[in-house]
């Protein structure tokens, strides 16, 4: 039996053009594999899983490759200069992903010049991600969150609102899905 379905992923982002194929298979007994053929994510599962299950395998597969390919569809040091040209910041000496950053979004050393993002940035919007590269920027300058510092951040005129949505993504990540 093969059933299809797709669907476009975040819908209200444009970081994702990824097609999703679910391909049940009797022959399959456990496991679930997904390949990416072009910008179509398929997945085969077995074929006695739940509509519930199926959902399950169907994110962990897709938040695997946006977030593999988010990370390397942004090139964070070309962003970082032109973020920081633009609001009169420092530029880092290096800016790179990480994975599993203890759910901080970002972090600083202003010794070195480095500053880490999470990987789990590259599902959210581009204005989200400016944000995060704004306030660890910001912190080259000014590394505690007084007012200077806050002063340089809000310059950045979408701040508030990216703030909003970064509490927002926290709460639902942290109840799981
Ligand atoms: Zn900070």
């Amino acid at each position: 039996m093969t059933t299809a379905l797709q669907r476009t992923l975040f819908d209200d982002q444009a970081t994702s053009e990824f097609e999703v194929v679910v391909v049940r298979s009797n022959k399959r007994k456990k496991s679930s594999e997904a390949v990416l053929v072009g910008r179509e994510i398929r997945i085969r599962i077995p074929g006695h899983m739940t509509a519930a299950e199926e959902a399950e395998v169907v994110t962990y597969f897709t938040e695997k490759f946006e977030t593999k390919y988010g990370a390397s569809r942004i090139d964070l040091v070309a962003r970082a200069a032109k973020l920081a040209k633009r609001y009169g910041l420092e530029t880092p000496n290096s800016i790179r992903w990480v994975s599993n950053q203890n759910q901080r979004w970002g972090s600083c050393t202003p010794d070195d010049g480095t500053i880490r993002l999470s990987d789990a940035l590259v599902r959210y919007p581009d204005w989200v991600i400016d944000y995060v590269i704004v306030h660890e920027l910001a912190h080259l300058t000014e590394p505690g969150h007084n007012d200077d510092f806050w002063a340089l951040v809000n310059q950045y005129t979408k701040t508030e609102r990216a703030r909003g949505y970064l509490i927002a993504m926290a709460s639902v990540e942290a109840e799981g899905r």
